[in-house]
């Protein structure tokens, strides 16, 4: 088989993580597959470079001393990567990979250099700094593969052939030129038995520079090479067993839904599942590739595997925090050519908006927008608005979604749901059902036990606690043609 493997941030966190991804994919090799490799950055590594960029733009504080503040930084990345190497190279590769850091830190310094002569970040520097921690990652992961006595070449997204738009900070894939652009630089490596290790979560601009997928993008990117190479499966490789019935983080009762359809888990991911990036599911749907989500500590366990199945059923709870509600609110109605032009400025930057839904007689429009997303879309209605127009923004918002196949046709759901809601002493601030069929969208003020009571309440109650590890969706005990 050709397998497209893909190793989030956790799983290659540290040297001793890096060294087990390798030993994983040499141990597929063993078994006669064909590989290509996708790479996160190591965990928290786009996290502090994010933060580096945002003090060298203006509205952060821009200040004179931000670059003598950041070079501190820049160091001790260069020092984790190092420590890195050194823990996950035995012999031999160690001097090779130091010089290649040496260079990616160089480049780092070099934008942040620039940005401070300029006085400000442009998008496309930002979007070069916060990859670099893929480009640290790939020369590790490859030697480490070389130790191993296996043939890898690193690439940058860019190298590997993913085109995107100019949306920098969150581009999309042209996936016509992508699979032409893969196809070009990966099959060749494929067919002298070498295997690709590729940095994820950024493409090429058509301005011929690195424009990253949005958070969480490395998903995206594994997705869009292994359906550009018409691959047998695709691989997340994560911290948990699979997609889960609710953020196991936050509910310990939660457990790993044996199949669940590309639609679904791309909702899930629409409303905060952080488990996989929200357009990832889509270019392997398209090409009806199994993506399996598994653990990278466990790979033996058989993990989530997204397919075309539909029997419909209540499949997850998601939860989101921090999120915004905006209404705009005019009293002569919002017009429908600032309604469309909302959606056209959505569409060009790619800011995702977890729900839109319009108040009677469209006098109110009303925006569900997670916390990445909200600035943004804050600005674009802002340079918009129409005078009449009343711009109201509440940031301190839980939204939890119940999501699953054909939710319409599960009887006495809603009875249910409105029964946790009341057990809960939780009163929505906004309940949209019917907008997807694949979810029911509803928000909260964002307290901590209030989400909790709801999630248990819901999770106990829609009987997601009751399936076994493995099993799919639930429906209530209902099947599709009883009557409630
Ligand atoms: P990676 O670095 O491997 O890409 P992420 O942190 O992006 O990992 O995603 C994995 C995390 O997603 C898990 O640790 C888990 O806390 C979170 N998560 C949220 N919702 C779910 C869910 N329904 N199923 C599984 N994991 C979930
Ligand atoms: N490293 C990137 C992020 O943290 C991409 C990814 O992990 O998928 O968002
Ligand atoms: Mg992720």
């Amino acid at each position: 088989m050709l397998i497209v493997v893909k190793f989030g941030g956790t799983s290659v966190g540290d040297g001793p993580r890096i060294r087990k991804a390798a030993e994983m994919i040499g141990w597929l090799r063993q078994q006669g597959h064909q590989i290509v490799v996708v790479t996160s950055a190591m965990s928290k590594v786009t996290d502090k470079l994010v933060s580096l960029a945002e003090k060298a733009t203006p509205e952060h504080g821009g200040e004179e001393t931000w670059l003598a503040d950041s070079l501190p930084l820049v160091r001790k990345l260069e020092r984790d990567h190092l420590e890195a190497a050194e823990q996950a190279l035995y012999n031999g590769q160690l001097e090779g990979v130091r010089n290649l850091l040496k260079d990616e830190i160089h480049g780092l310094e070099r934008v942040l250099k620039g940005s401070q002569l300029l006085g400000e970040m442009p998008r496309m520097s930002y979007d070069f700094l916060v990859s670099e921690g893929e480009r640290l990652c790939v020369p590790i992961l490859t030697a480490c593969l070389r130790e191993l006595g296996l043939s890898a070449v690193g690439l940058g997204g860019d190298e590997a052939g993913i085109l995107t738009d100019n949306n920098f900070g969150c581009a999309r894939a042209d996936e016509e030129r992508t699979r032409q652009g893969v196809r070009e630089s990966l099959l060749p490596l494929l067919e002298k038995g070498v295997i690709p290790v590729v940095a994820g979560f950024y493409g090429r601009s058509l301005k011929g520079r690195p424009a990253i997928l949005g958070r969480g993008g490395s998903d995206y990117s594994a997705t869009l090479i292994g359906s550009a190479l018409d691959c047998d499966q695709i691989w997340i490789m994560t911290d948990v067993d699979g997609i889960h019935t609710a953020d196991p983080r936050l509910l310990s009762e939660a457990h790993t839904v044996g199949e669940i359809s590309y639609e679904v888990a791309a909702e899930m991911a629409l409303l905060g599942a952080k488990v996989l990036h929200g357009k990832c599911a889509a270019p392997a749907a398209r090409r009806d590739i199994p993506v399996r989500i598994a653990n990278t500590f466990h790979p033996e366990r058989r993990g989530t595997y997204l397919s075309h199945q539909s029997r419909p059923g209540v499949t997850a709870l998601t939860s989101v925090r921090q999120a915004g509600l905006i209404l705009a609110t005019s009293r002569e109605g919002v017009s429908e050519q600032f309604a469309v032009r909302i959606v056209e400025e959505k569409r060009r930057k790619n800011i995702d908006v977890m729900l839109r839904t319009s108040g009677l007689n469209g006098a109110t429009l009303m925006y569900l927008v997670d916390q990445l997303n909200l600035n943004r879309f804050l600005k674009v209605l802002h340079r918009l608005k129409d005078p009449q127009m009343k711009l109201s923004i509440r940031r301190d918002v839980a939204v939890v979604g119940v999501v699953g196949e054909k939710l319409e046709e599960i009887p006495g759901l809603m009875t249910t749901i409105h029964r946790c809601l009341d057990e809960a002493h939780a009163q929505p601030l906004l309940f949209v059902q019917g907008a997807s069929p694949h979810s029911i969208v509803m928000a909260f003020p964002d307290q901590e036990d209030l989400l909790r009571r709801v999630l248990v309440g819901l999770h106990r109650e829609l009987g997601l606690s009751l399936q076994g590890v493995g099993g799919g969706t639930r429906n209530l005990g209902c099947d599709q043609n009883s009557k409630s």
